[in-house]
Formats: C-alpha cells, structure tokens, sequence
C-alpha cells in the first residue's frame, strides 16, 4: 500500500482570513483571542480538506501568524535580548520580532529577513551567540498535534530540523568574533529530545523534520552535525521522515543513508534524475523514500502518468511498502485553491492545480500505485490524461515568430555599439548630468488614493479617461516636485503600475492572472504571481506613453523604468515545459523592444529592474555558471539595442554580490543602483576590490522605514563612499523605490539627498 501526503499548506486561508486577521490585530482592531480563533479556524479547514481528498499524511505545526522559522526561534527562546524586557505579550514580542514596533514608547526595528532558498518567501533570520539561553517556551508541534486531533484529524507534525535552524541562523551582534551558529548544536539537542519525546507522548507516529540545508553544497562538511544529531534523537521521536526539498541531494546522500531514521523526502519535481541515485543509496537500509511528485513550487496539473512511472522505478527497487507519494515540498509557495477563480477560462482552469487540487493529485497518484479498483480513481486518472493531453496540445501552439527571434539572437545583439568609457563621455554631453548625479530608484508613494482610483477602474466606477486624467496629474504632482528640490534625473513615479511583474505581464502575450492567487512573499505579505502559458510577445508599447507624457512636462532627462527579463520570470509561475532560459529570453526581446521605442520616443536614460537576479540562481554552485549566461545575457539582449547616447540604468535590492561580482559586471548597464544603506562600507570593497568600472549609486538612505535621514547623516556616508569609489563613477539616490512610503518622509529624505550631493560637489 503506498501512502500519500502532503508536506505543508498555505496559510493564508481561502478568502485571506488570516492575512486581514492579522493586520487586524496590529491595527488593534481585534483581540489575542479572536486572532487565535481566526488562525484556528483556517488550520481546520485545511486539516478537514485535505483529509476530504483522501489523503493519508496530513502536515500540522507548519501553520504560522507570520513565518515558521520565526515561530521555531520563539518556541526555543531564541529571541534577541532588543525584544526582551518590553513589557509585550509574548504574541508582540513575536510580531516585534518579525516586523518591528513603534508604540507607546517601544521602538524596535524588524529583524533581518532573507529569501527561503530559491523561493520568493522571507524567513526571520535567527540570531545566535554563545550566551543564547535555549529554553522551550511552547511546543507547537504538539499543540497543534492535538489541535487537530480533537477534530479527528490525525497528522503528522512538521518541525524544523536542527541543523537547518542553526545554519540559517546568523551570528547576533554580541558574539565573539568567529562564532558560528552550528557550534550550538549540542546545547540545542536537549531540547529537540523534549519536544520530540512530548510529541511521542501525544501519540504522534511520525514526525516531519524539515531539514532543506541537504540540497546545499554546504551541507557536505556538517555529516558530523548531521550523524550525531540524528543518532541523538531517533530513539526518543516519533519516526523520523528527514525532509529535503527544493535540489537534488547529490554526494549528501551517501552519508543520509547511514542515518538512523525512518523515512527520506527527496524534490522529483526539481531533480527528477536523483531518484535511481538516492533509492539505491538507500536499497539495503530501511529506510522508506518519500517521493515529492507533485509540485510544491508551481501551479501545474501533476502529469500522473508521469509521476507514476517516476514513483514504479522507485517501487522497483524499494517495494510499495516503502514508498510514500507526497508533493514536493510544502504547498505555501501556492495558492490555497483553484475554486476561487472565476475568471479563468475553462480551458485554463483545466491546466492548473492549486494546493488543495494538489491534495487531491497525491491521493490519486498514491491510490493507483496501490492498485485501487475504486471507480472514482479511476476516472480521475482518465479526467488527468485528458487534461494532459490537452494541455499538449496547447503547448504545441507555438508563436514561430518568437521562436525563430530567439533562436537567431547574435552574441553582437548583447553588445552595446561602444564600450563604457567612451559611452561615458557621450552620455556626459547628452545627458548633461552634473557631478554626482542625484535620482531615484523609480516609484513614489502609492498613496491610498493612487490605490482607489485604480480600484474603482477595476469595478467600473470610473472610465479609462478618467483613470488617465488621475494618472496624469500624479505624473504631474511628482515631475514638479523632483524640479522643485533639485534632482537631477528625474522620474514618472511609476504611479499607474499595480505591481512591477504584474503590470507587464498584463500588456504581454503569454500570461494569465488569478483573482485569488495570493502566495505568501513575508509576514502578512501576499503577492499574486502572473502565470506565462506560452510563448511571450509584446504586442505594443508599455511604457512609452507614460514615459514621453513625464518628459514633455520638463526640459531635465527622464528616466523610463521597465522591469528586468529574469524578475518578470522569477516572480512568476513560468511554463514547466520550456526552459527558463527561452522564457527569459522571449521576454528579453520583449524588453528589448520597448527599450528602442522608448529611446525613439526621446527618452535619454532607461532602467532595467533586476532586483530578483541572485534569488533566481540555483542552489547548487555546480549550476551556477549556466544560470548567469542566460540570465546575465538576457539582461544584455534587453538593454543593448540602443545607440551610446542612451543611458542604461539597472537596480539591484540587495548587496551581497561577493560571489556573482563577475556577472554584475558583464551586464554592463551604465550605471547601477544598489541596497547599501544598512550594509556597512563592505560592500563597496568588494566593487573597489575587483575594480568595477561602470557608474555606480549605492543607496544612501534606507527607504523601508519612515524615517528620514538627516542631511549630516547623508554626508557622511557620501564621505565613506568616496573614501572607496572614484568620485567620477558615483550616483546619489535612495536603497530603493519610494511606493510604500509616505509624501511627508519622502519629501524630507530626498530634500536632504540633495543637500548631501551639493556639498559633496563642493568638497570633492
Ligand atoms: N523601479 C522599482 C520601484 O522603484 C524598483 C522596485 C524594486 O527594485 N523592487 O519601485
Ligand atoms: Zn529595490
């Protein structure tokens, strides 16, 4: 009998009532209580669900209020010493934790957030030092355990493992120089002991421990961590399924056979090739393979013929006893259903599952490998073929055009028609910026009614005109606010866009939208990922409209702002049945079209947004270099086509470019804005360090919070730029774009950035 399962659920509840809960009780809106029974209504409508679809391992502990690395480091006590002793609740203290507080006197910034490997999903960084006072303040695995259990739903806990919890960790401020994280593994284990054996108590008989850092390179030097933790807490747990998802283990699996635990999760949906490797790996041991067959990443229909064939290879060589069907890695990176959309076509309703559908695809998987006679079964597997073949079908309709563009792209198309030094010049001239030049990253406050208007377009309430009228006078009210303080490349303010991807892949061919596709990105933070069915075209100008519009209003250069080929595809659901390269490279050439007509249409400098370059490389080095030629090279097809005159901006939001410097410098845009406020001078070591010759705009300022900068402030921090970078190469902007901030902070902060670049004209 092969068992079905499903590794982790969206938390957000099918109409979003955990999201607005929340917000609702940061807004003091509703109580701790109506909070809990907000959270405790949606785990039971998903334990209930899922269980209706038949499947057999249901997931519980992994629900969060925010994040569950964040919920991990609460119930271990591991919260830094800047949240203690506030008088907060241990509720605020969370929440503190995870977006920062500033009320009734308390006031303290969020900590650091990061990318959940490849995903757009941010965990709470844990910090740890040798004084880290582990205690276990609460055990949700058995709370939630029971939680379910009282509803008749057994389940089986998901915890996060000990070797991933400290090795995503960071060193906290006070730690001696040197201290590393995992070092704390022996004072951690205890703990996992108690909050294992509790959960055996409760009657848990299996138990998920997620333990992802396996799909790292890194991975390779902890076997000792791996071997002593794992030795250490078989005997007093439930049955251990150890968890990997999101790469393939490799080499790391040699030393997971040996390991006492129960059972193995592997990813076959991104490394379906792993599975002979790792099932004869383990074929003399006991351990049950847990096969992740459905995708836990995209929106695809599961292709069950397909899967399982995969799943027969692994039963050939296990045994059906030893081997569970799940998907491939919790269902967060999802959207809760498909039954919510009303505006996709039956056609293209037929071609996704969401995580519930999901559910239902690794029960029907797991049934036919079982041998099932049930008649519903049964059709379920001849509805899938149809589908499948459907899908196909559609899939062979490709745009030959397109095709044909990319497959004839030249090495002299990425090329720009000089090199910088001599684009430099030319630019100077054309431009007309003087020394330190100052702009900004593109948006401007989206101010609630920039929201409304935009809402009421959607309901009808307002015509296309009168929409356009409001867009306009926004345009307006920002070109003459740039004049007034004094920047120097302006910017429209980006005041029509509903969200960077999404309103591209809305004047694209190839995508479609859901109404309710909402996917956590972090805390109570929910973005709708467009979804690319097919090959992508540009029927017509984007931006060029807004664009011309915003430089007819001033004599200053305007700079028009589109977003990058690799963002638009990483923060996307791309199609699974042509690479990723040709996606990026259909919307290269996209891209690329706009940029021509909008030199054409007069304007003089073009950004190039790839803030999600770095989360799109893979997460094994080994695959690194591939990745950066195609999307590096996609960048360049972009931006290239136009002639020296032009002025290539890109903008980064992030700063660790240690280890893909090289390829920061093959984009080859002429200038380059970075995150840097919060980072110290490092950063900009590492770009004198390897002599980055193009412009460069550290940002000077941070903009994801309130407030503002004083002018001194952003003196100095000119003053240690310049200590590092050549004066001639240097831009004055912000960390970012202005859309979640305020007029009033907006205002004052850039007033003081342009304050800073005069003086720094004077002085240097
Ligand atoms: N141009 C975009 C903006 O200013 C860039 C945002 C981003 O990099 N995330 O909003
Ligand atoms: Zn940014």
């Amino acid at each position: 009998m092969v068992l079905s399962s499903v590794l982790g659920f969206p938390r957000i509840g099918a109409n979003r009532e955990v999201k607005k809960a929340v917000e609702a009780y940061w807004a003091g809106k509703i109580t701790a209580d109506e909070l809990t029974k907000a959270a405790a209504d949606v785990k039971k409508a998903s334990w209930t669900n899922i269980k209706s679809r038949g499947v057999d391992i249901i997931p519980s502990g992994e629900f969060s209020l925010y994040d569950h690395v964040l919920d991990h480091s609460a119930s271990f006590n591991v919260i830094p010493k800047r949240y203690q002793g506030l008088g907060l609740s241990p509720l605020d203290v969370y929440f503190a934790m995870g977006r920062g507080r500033q009320a009734d006197g308390v006031d303290v910034p969020a900590s650091e957030m990061k990318k959940w490997f490849d995903s757009n999903y941010h965990f709470v960084v844990p910090e740890f030092s040798e004084e880290t006072d582990f205690k276990l303040n609460f055990n949700k695995a058995v709370e939630e355990f029971k939680e379910a259990q009282a509803l008749g739903v057994t389940t089986r806990p998901v915890v996060l493992g000990p070797v991933s919890f400290l090795v995503l960790g960071k060193a906290a401020k006070e730690a001696k120089p040197g201290f590393q994280p995992i070092s704390l593994l022996p004072k951690i284990l205890p703990l996992y002991k108690t909050l294992l054996s509790d959960l055996k108590a409760a009657g848990a008989e299996s138990v998920q421990i997620d333990e992802p850092i396996l799909v790292l390179d890194t991975a390779a030097a902890l076997e000792k961590e791996f071997t002593t933790a794992y030795n250490e807490l078989v005997p007093v747990a439930p049955k251990i399924l150890l968890t990997t998802y999101f790469a393939r283990l490799d080499k790391n699996v040699n030393f997971i056979a040996k390991l006492p635990v129960y059972g193995l999760h592997i990813d076959l949906d991104r490394a379906p090739g792993q599975l002979e490797e790792v099932a004869n790996a383990i074929k003399s041991t006991n351990i049950v393979l847990s096969l992740g067959l459905v995708s836990g990443r995209n929106i695809w229909k599961a292709d069950f013929s397909a899967a399982i064939k995969l799943a027969q290879q692994a039963i050939d060589i296990l045994g059906a006893d030893r081997v569970i069907v799940a998907t491939s890695s919790s269902l967060l990176h999802t959207p809760v259903t498909l039954a919510s959309e009303k505006k996709l076509t039956e056609e293209q309703k037929d071609w996704f599952s969401f995580a519930l559908e999901k559910a239902s695809e690794v029960a029907t998987i797991a049934a036919v490998l079982s041998g099932s006679q049930d008649s519903a079964v049964a059709a379920a597997l001849e509805a899938n073929k149809a589908s499948i073949a459907k899908r196909r079908a559609f899939e062979k309709n490709s745009d030959d055009t397109v095709r044909k563009r990319v497959a004839a792209i030249t090495p002299e198309q990425l090329e720009r028609q000089s090199p910088f030094s001599t684009r430099k010049e030319i630019q100077a001239k054309a431009l007309n910026l003087p020394k330190f030049p100052t702009t900004t990253i593109g948006s401007f406050p989206q101010t609630k009614e920039i929201r409304q208007a935009r809402a009421k377009l959607g309901k009808g309430e307002i015509t296309e005109a009168q929409y356009e009228e409001f867009i306009k006078k926004e345009v307006e009210t920002v070109v003459r606010f740039q004049e007034k303080i004094g920047l120097d490349l302006l910017v429209h303010g980006e005041p029509e866009r509903n969200d960077m991807v999404q309103y591209f892949g809305e004047q694209l061919n190839g995508f479609v939208f859901t109404q309710n596709g909402w996917v956590q990105s972090y805390g109570s933070r929910y973005v709708r990922p467009p979804i690319i069915v097919s090959d992508v075209s540009r029927p017509g100008a984007m931006t060029v409209k807004w664009s011309s519009y915003a430089q007819s209003l001033t004599k200053l250069p305007m700079k028009g702002m589109l977003t990058g080929p690799v963002t638009i595809l990483n923060w996307s659901f791309p199609r699974a049945d042509v690479s990723r390269e040709l996606q990026s490279k259909q919307l290269a050439l996209a891209l690329r079209d706009e940029v021509i007509d909008l030199e054409k249409a007069g304007i003089s400098a073009i950004q190039v947004d790839e803030p999600a370059i770095r989360e799109g490389l893979p997460l094994r080095r080994a695959d690194w270099d591939a990745y950066l030629k195609w999307a590096v090279d996609s960048f360049k097809l972009a931006t290239a086509g136009v002639t020296d005159k032009l002025q290539t901006h890109s903008h980064f939001c992030y700063s660790d470019f240690d280890d893909i410097f090289p390829s920061i410098q093959r984009l080859d845009a002429d200038v380059i804005s970075i995150e840097a406020s919060k980072s110290d001078m490092k950063l900009l070591n590492t770009f004198k360090h390897y002599g980055y010759s193009n412009q460069i705009g550290p940002g000077v300022y941070d903009i994801h919070s309130p407030r503002v900068p004083g002018d001194q402030e952003i003196k100095d921090r000119l003053k240690s730029m310049l200590e590092i970078l050549p004066d001639s190469l240097l831009f004055v902007n912000p960390d970012c774009g202005l859309k979640t901030r305020g007029w009033k902070e907006t205002e004052a902060s850039l007033i003081n950035l342009v304050e800073g670049a005069k003086w720094a004209r004077q002085n240097y």
